[in-house]
């Protein structure tokens, strides 16, 4: 039977509404689509591109890993993984990395060694406390894991053992343990929700209630870690220390890189446990040796914080001359709560004038540049939203 094919877009499965746009060559904080638009880009590839597009060191070490090995399979050593495990050790509180391609593996490889240690040390107990509103992934386990309304429907039945307590209340916590529970798991700061952090209170709780009842603590840095929130890791903001902890995004730098680290006492897989074809292939590990190399740099790390709170400030004066709410956030991951179901029309509107932003909700808009955006190119964003929120209050359209 001859196919008719209808537009450029029908080979692609339809997983997202997208628009009919196709972008060609990114540069820094700058998208350009096959027209030769230009974008002033806030998304950075769902905040994976921290150096921005096709940042020079980035390209030397994939241009030079290609030439020189690109997989001798995950059953050998390769030099750029031992190295990037050095490094991501070397500045952490853990002792072992597993390399992974995406955050929803890193996280199933959290979960899987959770219950690995609770057969070993807690009689099987594998029941993980996660939270309402939590993001951890499009895994099955990872959807099970996650929060995020209406995912215990989608594609039931869901994997057992993930029962859901309230972030920031400790009770609610406290109400699901049992003899099951080995594990808690959460994101310091959930990004998909719109930018809710835990306060410091609660990781301080928290802590104290995982110490108390021998349970694993492992937190969600998968949009948090690799110096998104200003500091290395957004754990090391709260004085505590997690037992596991999975990082993506930013780690490769818009290649798709994850890491599952581990304290030694609880890094118990055994050989066969875990594993993956493209695990810790030398190609993409070079990448994040190269991204991590520059984002583990106390002076990029303190220009990420000043650069955050400048962002933020300019937020909050768009804010108030828009009468609109809170500026959530720390660092380069930041919210603007809108107050009004009207985000996807702003994103809307944005994108046709040249700006790439996320609504992580219908009333909030979610902020992702790059680490080493300049402060020229927040002030032109700003400018446009700006014009943007005056058009839309002005024509009474957000209500
Ligand atoms: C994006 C994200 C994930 C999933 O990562 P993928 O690479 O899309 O699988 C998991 N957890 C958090 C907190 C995230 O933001």
């Amino acid at each position: 039977m001859k196919k008719i094919i209808q537009s450029p877009y029908d080979s692609i499965m339809p997983i997202t509404q997208r628009p009919d746009l196709v972008f060609e060559r990114g540069e820094g904080s700058y998208l350009f689509d096959d027209q030769g638009k230009r974008y002033l880009d806030w998304v950075q590839g769902w905040a994976v591109n921290c150096l921005g597009h096709s940042p020079k060191v980035l390209v030397d070490a994939l241009v030079q890993q290609a030439e020189t090995l690109i997989n001798p399979s995950p059953a050998f050593y390769n030099r750029p993984a031992l190295e990037l495990a050095r490094l991501l050790t070397k500045n952490s509180v853990f002792d072992h990395v597993f390399f992974a391609n995406s955050g929803a593996e890193a996280n199933e490889g959290a979960i899987k060694l959770a219950r690995r240690w609770g057969q070993n040390h807690k009689n099987g107990a594998h029941e993980i406390i996660t939270f309402g509103n939590s993001f951890h992934g499009r895994t099955l386990a990872a959807m099970s894991a996650s929060g995020k309304p209406g995912w215990d429907c989608l594609f039931p039945p869901q994997m057992q053992g993930f029962p859901k307590a309230t972030l920031n209340d400790i009770d609610s916590v406290q109400a699901l343990l049992n003899d099951e529970t080995v594990a808690v798991m959460l994101e310091p700061i959930q990004g998909e929700a719109g930018v809710i952090s835990i306060t410091g209170e609660f990781a301080h709780e928290l802590m104290a209630f995982c110490d108390r009842n021998e349970l694993l603590l492992i937190f969600d840095e998968v949009q948090t870690g690799c110096g998104r929130t200003g500091s290395l890791y957004a754990y090391q903001q709260f004085g505590i220390e997690p037992d596991i902890m999975t990082l993506g995004k930013g780690l490769g730098g818009g290649t798709p890189l994850s890491a599952l680290l581990a304290k030694k006492e609880v890094s118990c897989f055994e050989p066969g446990d875990q594993g993956g074809t493209f695990c810790g292939n030398p190609l993409i590990c070079a990448a994040g040796l190269a991204v991590m190399r520059i984002v583990e740099g106390e002076s990029f790390l303190a220009s990420v914080r000043e650069t955050g709170y400048y962002f933020k400030t300019r937020l909050q004066l768009l804010s108030e001359k828009h009468g609109l709410g809170e500026v959530r956030g720390s660092g380069l991951l930041l919210a603007l709560e809108l107050g009004r179901d009207c985000a996807c029309d702003v994103v809307d509107r944005a994108r046709e004038t040249g700006l790439l932003l996320n609504a992580p909700r219908a009333h909030s808009l979610r902020f992702m540049p790059a680490l080493n955006i300049s402060r020229s190119e927040i002030d032109e964003g700003i400018y446009v939203l700006s014009a943007i929120l005056g058009e839309m209050m002005g024509e009474r359209h957000c209500d």
